[in-house]
């Protein structure tokens, strides 16, 4: 029988106070933390402390069966190349901090994430400064070995599985998906990606403090992991430059390009083993990999029988259908009503937490759905339950919190969801290129 993450009354209770608790302490923690606090010195805690919410370092190995007729679309996501490239040519993706650096100031509602950042800074910061040390020389440390692409790619996967990152592909680089402000900057045309595993227990529990310092653990995990990877990759000979935390590019296209899951209604990669419940990085090289190719798993077949994130997102903020966007065709999150909630309630996450594939795995869901035609755990308060911090109230299918106006709204803080460019982006002549990525002047950038 599968585990129940329920709380009790109590818990329940517990849930609410220390909401309130840390709203409390929220004007005092807003003076005096600065965004993303650099406590990369402060002493880890050891392992034991936080086994609860580290991320799980075993690769995927399940075999995943083919999906139903009824639920196939089409390998990975549906693009209109030449929407994308009319889109690119129009303004390019830019960095989202840099986008919106009111992100940063002393309103943004990320601001209230503080005491969940505060215990997992410390990691965090580390693995993002081992990170760009490593980075300042990203070229070879040792001569090419005489090995074919496939033998040197299967050597990759190898390694990467050692050391414990729960996927890995390989695609190619699209300047499309890279944030102008980096434009140039990666050190070959093969990108790398890599995923790991986010912990089980702690994410069903969302929306809370543990499952938000158990995503921020897997980024941590899994920018170390990724640096070792690169390090590996450049005793091979060749150069490999591993983006970190903030990130350089669109990771959840090229997850889908190398064939490592579909992206679901919840604007998140679905991973057959694992939905959303995990994190990605990529990294750029010139070691010549065989590149992997897009998969039609029948997530996006699941995702329109399924709907669940739809009906449960608090804020209202997934659409049920898919749009063209920049080429795109997909669910386009409200980030104006997603963000304020996000960070107000420990991360939100709601969307990850009621997700079938990401609870029970893609081979269950499939199997269910081939045996009764029925999505599975859907309208059970087991998989669509959640407990609201706001309120400390459980809230089973059909039923979800209302929200006062007060949480869509942050005083001082002005988002702009349709903004295209940074202030102060000086936009490069003609065609932007690898090359020529522009700059920031007013960000000093
Ligand atoms: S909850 Fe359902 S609709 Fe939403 S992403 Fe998961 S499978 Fe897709
Ligand atoms: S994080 Fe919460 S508010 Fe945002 S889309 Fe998911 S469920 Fe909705």
């Amino acid at each position: 029988m599968a585990p129940r993450f329920n709380r009790n009354a109590l818990q329940l209770r517990l849930l609410r106070w220390g909401h309130e608790f840390g709203e409390l302490l929220y004007p005092i923690a807003k003076k005096t933390l600065p965004y993303r606090p650099k406590m990369w010195w402060i002493p880890r805690l050891p392992i034991w402390a936080h086994r609860r919410r580290t991320p799980h370092t075993r690769p995927w190995t399940t075999p995943v069966p083919s999906p139903a007729e009824a639920l196939r679309t089409g390998p990975g996501i549906e693009l209109l190349p030449e929407r994308q490239q009319a889109a690119f040519d129009e303004a390019p993706l830019h960095d989202f901090i840099r986008l919106h650096p009111e992100m940063r100031g002393q309103n943004s509602p990320t601001g209230h994430m503080w005491i969940s950042l505060l215990s997992t800074s410390p990691r965090v910061q580390g693995a993002a400064r081992k990170r760009a040390k490593s980075n300042r020389e990203p070229g070879a440390t040792a001569a090419a070995k005489p090995v074919t692409p496939e033998e040197l790619t299967r050597a990759m996967k190898l390694e990467a599985a050692r050391l414990g990152l729960s996927g890995v592909g390989v695609t190619a680089y699209d300047i499309k998906w890279n944030y102008a402000e980096y434009h140039g900057m990666g050190v070959g045309e093969t990108i790398v990606v890599g995923i790991i595993e986010q912990n089980f227990d702690s994410t069903q529990m969302s929306p809370s403090l543990r499952a938000e310092k158990a995503a921020l653990s897997a980024y941590s995990g899994l920018e170390d992991r990724m640096r070792l990877l690169a390090e590996w990759i450049r005793a091979q000979g060749y150069d490999a430059r591993p983006e970190g935390f903030v990130g350089e590019s669109m990771v959840i296209p090229y997850a889908v390009a190398a064939g490592l899951g579909q992206l679901g209604l919840n604007g998140q990669l679905l991973t057959p083993h694992a939905g959303s419940r995990c994190r990605i990085h990529v990294m750029s090289t010139n070691a010549p990999f065989v590149h992997d190719q897009p998969v039609d798993y029948g997530l996006e077949g699941v995702c329109n029988e399924c709907q669940i994130c739809v009906r449960r997102c608090p804020a209202g903020a997934i659409p049920a259908n898919r749009k063209e966007s920049r080429g795109v065709v997909k669910a386009k999150l409200n980030t104006k009503r997603c963000l304020p909630v996000m960070g107000k309630t420990a991360g939100c996450s709601v969307c990850m937490k009621v997700c079938p594939v990401q609870r029970f795995g893609l081979p269950a869901v499939l199997e269910e759905f081939d045996r009764s035609g029925r999505i599975l755990g859907k309208d059970t308060d087991d998989l669509e339950g959640f407990d609201w911090p706001l309120d400390g109230k459980h809230y089973g299918p059909g039923d979800r919190p209302r929200l006062p106006l007060e949480v869509f709204e942050t005083p001082g803080f002005d988002f702009d969801p349709n903004r295209k460019e940074p202030i102060g982006w000086v936009k490069p002549e003609g065609k932007p290129d690898e090359t020529d990525g522009g700059r920031v002047e007013a960000l000093g950038y």
